[in-house]
């Protein structure tokens, strides 16, 4: 048998991979050598050639405690052992049932008591929109058809999810949900509320528009002007859930709770594909009885193995220290990124929890005429000292694990430094 390298398994990729948000020109261009990950530890990731990198933006926003965790690993090969997979139409399982229980545990009593499972982010919302507006389809206020979304939002990719999503570059032209983009709070108030069936937003940080921050006390403005206008609120934590920004969940930092939370990326620590949307029992109870079933779900509804994944990354959380310790991380990550804004092209440093964006600008504020390439270069020099992250146009996006040790977070943003 021939061993397989780097080469043979860059052949392959070349001649049959796509890869996702990626001009494949540019991909398979000579001068591009992409790196082949084969394994983890921690917040290392080593490549094909052996080499070692800090993961830091956690594989896309999703690793939380770090790669190959002993825990989660045992977790999943138990659960291997017993079963990978079965249908959840039709049948509950027992990691799906201590998942559910776990996870509408973690808000106060009877706020988000039901739990609905998908397989991604981009599911999770298409979850929420769905039953929102079934919801007022079948409960006497079908007028109520509209989704209201926030411009720059991000919300995934799958049509209904992409419908309401507003960076133009990647949802232009997409027809799906009867959305409208806000771009401030008081354009609702010219709206017809009687015809909105659901706001969603990202909670405390808009990720994708370039890590931006919400003002506080928007999520409880958001929260009461639902209340007022009988409209159902859908937090999108996809991002900030699970200890990102300091808090177990984003909606906390303002107690606002919404009707429906959605939950992806860190949920099964980063290890597998897995998605909830949480939600209450008022929205529940609209879809009992004949006719008013929520017909929806995929496949792999309820996987096992991710419920299993899931469990062990939130008895994690549990350990003794564990948030004293993050809020120390938090703190030195805090500290050492905003000494980086008074360099001259540093623009802004926007920064909650353990997620950052770090924006440079001409040092005049403008933009830079070739927009994007100096966060690509940015990124291209982190990369030779063994970091890996992604921009956003001129953002670099610092996410690390919240494993990560007060030593590899300060030799990160000691090289971090070294390149802005
Ligand atoms: C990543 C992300 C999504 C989409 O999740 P996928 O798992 O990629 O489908 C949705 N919303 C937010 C806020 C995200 O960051």
């Amino acid at each position: 048998m021939v061993k397989k390298t780097s080469e043979t398994w860059l052949a392959a990729d070349r001649a049959h991979c796509w890869h996702p948000f990626t001009d494949q020109s540019l991909w398979t261009a000579p001068d591009h050598e992409p790196l082949v990950i084969e394994r983890g530890e921690g917040v290392w990731l080593y490549d094909s050639e052996g080499r070692k990198y800090l993961d830091a933006n956690s594989s896309i926003w999703t690793n939380i405690h770090g790669h190959a965790h002993p825990e989660i690993n045992a977790a999943i090969t138990a659960q291997l052992e017993l079963i990978a997979h079965s249908s959840y139409l039709g049948f509950a399982n027992p990691r799906a049932s201590e998942l559910a229980q776990k996870l509408c545990g973690l808000f106060p009593e009877n706020v988000l008591p039901r739990c609905f499972f998908s397989d991604d982010g981009s599911t999770a919302l298409e979850v929420a929109l769905k039953m929102a507006t079934q919801f007022f389809q079948q409960n006497g206020e079908p007028q109520r058809t509209k989704v209201i979304a926030f411009e720059n939002a991000y919300h995934g990719d799958t049509l209904g999810a992409a419908s309401i999503g507003g960076v133009g570059r990647f949802h232009h032209g997409l027809r799906g949900y009867e959305s409208e983009k806000l771009r401030s709070f008081s354009e609702l108030e010219d709206m017809d509320e009687k015809k909105i069936a659901a706001i969603v937003i990202e909670p405390k940080i808009q990720g994708v528009n370039e890590i931006r921050l919400w003002p506080e006390g928007f999520l409880r403005e958001l929260r009461s002007w639902c209340d007022a206008q009988g409209v159902l609120l859908i937090f999108d934590e996809v991002m900030t859930g699970f200890g990102r920004t300091g808090k177990m969940f984003a909606s906390q930092h303002e107690e606002a709770w919404p009707d429906f939370l959605c939950l992806a990326k860190g949920l099964s620590g980063g290890y597998l594909a897995l998605a909830a949307t949480l939600t209450t029992e008022r929205i529940y109870e609209g879809f009992l009885g004949p006719g008013k079933t929520f017909y929806y779900g995929h496949s792999f509804t309820g996987n096992q193995l991710g419920c299993a994944a899931a469990l062990a990354s939130l008895a994690l959380f549990e350990r003794p220290g564990f948030w004293t310790e993050l809020d120390e991380k938090i703190a030195l990550f805090h500290k050492k990124l905003h000494e980086l804004e008074k360099l001259p092209e540093v623009f802004s440093v926007r920064q909650c929890g353990l997620v950052a964006g770090v924006e440079f600008r001409q040092s005049d504020g403008g933009f830079f005429k070739n927009r994007g390439a100096r966060g690509l270069a940015v990124c291209a020099e982190l990369r030779e000292r063994g970091i890996l992250t992604r921009p956003i146009l001129d953002t670099v996006v610092l996410m690390p694990p919240l494993s990560i040790t007060l030593a590899e977070l300060d030799w990160l943003l000691e090289s971090f430094a070294e390149v802005c």
